[in-house]
């Protein structure tokens, strides 16, 4: 008797989109990542006829049939627990204390669901790409915020007791604004890691540093909109405008900071930092300032082994799954749950 070949799926639902991803049975990739709209603002019935497009297109381009699907991943860019989802932030208020992991898996006619955060699935997915790679994996993403995920060797993210584990942006940073300020997070907290690295953090330091006097004939200072000199900081540092470094300078090195306290919790081995800095022209320069952060904070066992000081026991690497990394993160774990 011949068994019949299965399959995982790896659905991605981000603000705007949905990537998804089928992978077989060993874990390799079937055919192309698909990518569609999520709607997530239309409330979570939308996004699943979303997903379910996104599965037939899997499915139908690869000639694999829904029932051999055996698993599917999900994650959702909101805190959730068992499948409910308790915070809202980017999605329509209808998600928010539904369970959405198990009326997602009734629809597709119950195919079994493993639902986590954005944050654990770029984990996750960083660690199936490192196929070499069997310890644990920190990750930390700066993009609008700062996400971040724990992967345990073998390849479970550590997820804490009630989902709510590795909110790496908001551990608490020991340094303040030239004013003495300390400054104020998306949260509602004060001095977050998050509002020193991530995009929301640029638009304020661009603010400040363009307001000083010494800056008044900087071109950025054009009546171009906050929002918009954030994201073109990007191309002045990798012309080398002085001004663009020092802010990259200053969030690589708090960077450092927070990963010291981070690697001194969790001693992972192994450090990726996402996000889209991994695809500028000055990343080494960036990942020298993280370096410098990390030094000032971090105890040099952390750095290298006191025995063998030749053993690096801290190792730094930038992301490598690109756009695909969370969808393929739930997809592999949603076979390490259902095979
Ligand atoms: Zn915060």
């Amino acid at each position: 008797m011949s068994t019949s070949p299965v399959f995982f799926a790896g659905l991605d639902i981000g603000g705007t989109t949905v990537k998804s991803v089928l992978i077989d049975g060993e874990g390799e990739l079937v055919g192309e990542m698909v990518e569609v709209r999520s709607h997530v603002k239309n409330g979570y019935e939308a996004t699943f006829a979303q997903l379910e497009s996104a599965l037939d297109q899997l499915t139908g381009s690869s000639g694999v049939r829904r029932d051999q699907i055996a698993g599917v991943g999900l994650d959702v860019p909101a805190p959730s627990s068992e499948g409910v989802i308790w915070a809202q932030a980017n999605l329509g208020s209808d998600w928010v204390g539904t369970n959405v992991r198990d009326l997602f898996s009734e629809r597709i006619g119950g195919i079994p669901v493993y639902m986590t955060n954005d944050g654990n699935a770029a984990a996750l997915g960083e660690y199936a790409v490192r196929k070499k790679h069997f310890g644990s994996l920190l990750l930390v993403a700066p993009g609008t915020g700062l996400g971040g995920g724990f992967v345990l060797p073998g390849g479970r993210a550590w997820e804490g007791a009630n989902g709510l584990a590795l909110e790496v942006g908001h551990i608490s940073i020991p340094h303040r604004e030239e004013d003495g300020s300390l400054p104020q997070c998306s949260c509602g907290k004060l001095g977050c890691l998050e509002a020193w690295v991530s995009l929301v953090a640029l638009r304020r330091r661009v603010a400040i540093e363009l307001a000083k006097p010494e800056n008044a004939a900087h071109p950025l200072n054009d009546g171009t909109p906050v929002e918009e000199k954030a994201f073109r900081l990007r191309e002045f540092a990798e012309r080398r405008d002085d001004l663009a470094i020092g802010i990259f300078r200053q969030q690589g090195n708090l960077l450092g900071y927070g990963l010291a306290d981070l690697v001194r919790v969790f001693d992972p081995g192994l450090v990726v930092i996402g996000g889209g800095l991994a695809e500028t022209g000055f990343r080494d320069q960036y990942l020298e300032w993280i370096y410098q952060g990390f030094r000032e904070r971090a105890w040099p066992v952390y750095l290298n082994s006191p025995i063998h000081p030749e053993q690096i026991t801290t190792v730094f690497e930038w992301a490598t799954g690109g756009d695909a990394a969370a969808a393929v993160g739930v997809a592999f774990a949603a076979r390490e749950r259902f095979s």
